[in-house]
């Protein structure tokens, strides 16, 4: 059984999805006005695994990643570069796919903006207008954190804030207020709303899109530890106005930063590194591997010495075992370190183990098992043809299981002769499937 370390609850509980037919996922994802970094890329891996989890362990899993694509940064940049925040926005969010594709990270099922949801945020901000979570001031709409008595639960932070108490803005009840809904100046971007000609603030989108996407409540929500407060804090208070008490998702998940040898990476120290400067570097998978070989929820150190260490623990790996790859069974004891809160460096230390025994032992089956799990973690590198093919199938295959799960046979059954047309047959064990090439 999966176990997650649920930051509402401070505690490793076992996964229990509201629906086990449909299990959902929402990442908070890129504001796309600048190129990727590798904390955003940590992000991107962490949940890209996770979800990798929840898909062998489910038939249907839906995952929902949002782009920020309406945001002062975005503005300023577009006025910077004499160009529309639209125009970039689509250039950033392009880079970004780009990258991700790079390192192997799978696609999520919905990948929304925020200027095509614009229709249910203004619905929700009036909602919550209407229900008194909310008020209008000089154009703004705020959120009024007071009504909310589970406010700062998420976090443990209200107290904090209370102590640390700024300067209550001339339009905000509470300095805890924040925003739903600002005016447009003249020449930014704008849209209509019973407000007036603005824009929404970057809080209720998550809270629109997960809705609109995944339900009032869902199982996981997923992002980086930074985003914990107040993002993640304001979300939930939007939650509760809107749906009640009990709405939002069961599990939250947060990843631990990404730290420059021992400092916290950030623009005034100008150490941030983008993924662009590691990938002139490094080979992607081996950057895919130094990310996700540690446990999630510890900084991960970004230094040279300990990328080089990961690279050739990496290449030794796929000179082992470049040759034995055939898609299916895996190594269940590595899987369940995975289980086990994705806890990667015990699961890359037993596949350490593993494939010294095999080596031993010349044991051709426990090799290609051990090629199977290297695929799994989306760490094996197939040559482009087979990888463009095997991605088609993989993704047929998943819908075979959700045709199953449905009892729609026929669809089942085409979609297996579909698969075998390409040369790969279908094994079923265990209540799981995979493709093995045909002999
Ligand atoms: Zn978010």
């Amino acid at each position: 059984m999966l176990k997650l370390y649920n930051t509402y609850s401070n505690k490793k509980e076992d996964f229990v999805p509201i629906d086990s037919n449909r299990v959902r996922m929402y990442v908070c994802g890129p504001t796309v006005y600048g190129e990727i970094h590798v904390g955003n890329a940590r992000s991107v891996l962490v949940f890209d695994l996770l979800y990798r989890v929840l898909r062998r362990e489910y038939d249907c899993v839906d995952y929902a990643r949002n782009i920020t694509d309406i945001d002062d940064k975005i503005i300023k940049r577009a006025n910077d570069e004499c160009t529309t925040s639209a125009q970039v926005a689509k250039t950033w969010e392009e880079s970004f796919k780009q990258n991700y594709k790079k390192l192997n990270a799978l696609e999520p099922n919905y990948q929304p903006r925020a200027t095509d949801t614009i229709e249910e945020i203004i619905a929700s901000i009036g909602e919550l207008v209407e229900q008194d979570f909310a008020y209008e001031e000089e154009g703004h709409v705020l959120f009024r954190v007071s009504a909310i008595e589970e406010y700062g639960a998420l976090s443990k932070q209200n107290n904090l804030i209370d102590g640390a108490r700024v300067a209550v803005g001339e339009y905000k009840e509470d300095s805890r207020d924040f925003v739903l809904w600002k005016p447009s100046k003249l020449g930014e971007p704008y849209w209509n709303s019973p407000w007036g000609k603005g824009r929404p603030g970057w809080h209720i989108e998550c809270t629109a899109m997960s809705a609109k996407l995944l339900g009032k409540s869902f199982d996981i929500h997923g992002g980086g530890q930074d985003l914990l407060f107040p993002h993640h804090e304001n979300e939930q208070a939007q939650n509760i106005g809107l749906y009640g008490k009990y709405a939002g998702p069961r599990y939250w998940v947060h990843n631990a930063m990404v730290l420059f040898e021992n400092q916290k990476m950030s623009k005034s120290l100008g150490n941030i590194v983008r993924l662009s400067d590691a990938f002139a570097l490094y080979d992607p998978m081996i950057i895919r591997f130094f990310i996700l070989s540690t446990y999630y929820r510890h900084a991960l150190i970004w230094k040279d010495e300990n990328i080089q260490q990961a690279a050739s623990r990496y290449k030794r790996w796929m000179y082992h075992l470049s040759d034995h790859i055939d898609g299916c069974e895996i190594s269940m004891q590595v899987y369940d370190a995975l289980l086990d809160d994705l806890n990667t460096p015990l699961a890359f230390a037993i596949f350490d183990q593993q494939l010294a025994d095999a080596l031993r032992e010349n044991d051709v089956a426990k090799l290609r098992q051990l090629a199977n799990t290297l695929n799994f973690f989306g760490l094996f590198v197939k040559k482009e043809e087979d990888a463009e093919l095997m991605k088609i199938l993989e993704e047929k295959l998943m819908q075979r299981r959700k045709a199953r799960a449905d009892k729609n046979f026929a669809l089942a059954d085409k979609l297996r002769e579909e698969i075998e047309s390409a040369g790969y047959d279908i094994i079923d064990t265990q209540g799981r499937s995979c493709l093995k090439k045909k002999l």
